[in-house]
């Protein structure tokens, strides 16, 4: 990834998603800008960028234009191109990511769309003005979007709307040789996820049921964003691949198998 710019979005601490791609992409040479949501934010992403030896940490809101469009004026102004973005971004208030979908109420169902769905359009929009040819965009999705979880809920339906923007957005830019994909990550403890009821039957299922028998990593994750980022992947776009242990392949576990 050497000679290569990208900005990561979503990177609230070690934990995130967002850290292990940064660090899969700054261990591969990339130079690298973060944007963080929030001032108390901006405390715990300053040194993890520092630790890949970016300086370059701006604030954005993605429920705010004006605040995507600082944000990109500022990369603009400092780097004039862009070679990648990761948007690991989510959003939906907890008190609905438990109990019944059907009681997703109206407010909490717009607000998750919005922030979990349409601020990756509005950041590729923003992206692509600044891409040449090789320019890579990756967004962050759940199994949840295929087939129903337990609490995901409101969240499940705007991954599923996240991945079909995935495949209209690979469409609309793949003339100009820009590519946008997505992780479908399996279950991962972070501070988002710990929104999420009974996170830990969730994590313990997908363990037991798994074809790796495993949970995925941060490191998993990055592994295979830096694929999607790279040439490596020149020819892939509008593509959900999974990074998961391979759970989402399994319909049901022999009752005899050896580990559970
Ligand atoms: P995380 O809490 O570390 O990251 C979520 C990020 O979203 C945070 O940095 C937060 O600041 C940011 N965010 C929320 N609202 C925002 C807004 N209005 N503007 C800007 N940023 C905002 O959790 P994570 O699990 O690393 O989540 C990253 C992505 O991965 C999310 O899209 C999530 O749905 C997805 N994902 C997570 C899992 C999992 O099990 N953890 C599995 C599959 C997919």
């Amino acid at each position: 990834m050497a000679g290569k710019r990208g900005l990561i979005m979503g990177l609230a601490n070690d934990k995130s998603i967002a850290w292990g791609i940064a660090k899969a992409l700054g261990d591969a040479g990339a130079e690298l800008a973060f944007s963080y949501q929030g001032d108390a934010l901006k405390k715990r992403v300053d040194p993890l960028a520092a630790s890949l030896g970016s300086n370059i940490v701006l604030p954005c809101d993605v429920g705010d234009e004006a605040s995507i469009d600082a944000l990109f004026d500022s990369l603009r102004e400092t780097w004039g191109t862009l070679d990648f973005v990761v948007h690991a971004i989510g959003f939906s208030d907890k008190n609905e990511l438990r109990g019944r979908y059907v009681d997703t109420s109206r407010a909490n169902f717009t607000l998750s769309m919005d922030i979990s769905v349409y601020s990756f359009t509005a950041v590729v929009q923003r992206a692509e003005k600044m891409m040449n040819r090789g320019g890579s965009c990756l967004t962050l999705t759940y199994y949840g979007a295929e087939r129903v979880m337990p609490h995901y809920n409101v969240m499940g339906v705007a991954k599923a709307a996240l991945e079909a923007s995935v495949r209209y957005l690979a469409e609309d830019l793949g003339k100009d040789g820009i590519r946008v994909n997505a992780i479908s990550a399996g279950p991962i403890k972070t501070l988002a996820a710990s929104g999420i009821g009974d996170f830990r039957y969730i994590l313990k299922w997908n363990e037991y049921n798994s074809p790796l028998r495993r949970n995925v990593t941060i490191d998993d994750v990055g592994g295979s964003a830096l694929y999607l980022l790279s040439d490596l992947s020149s020819g892939t776009t509008g593509e959900v691949l999974h990074v998961d242990a391979g759970y989402h392949v399994v319909g049901m576990k022999a009752v005899d198998a050896p580990d559970i």
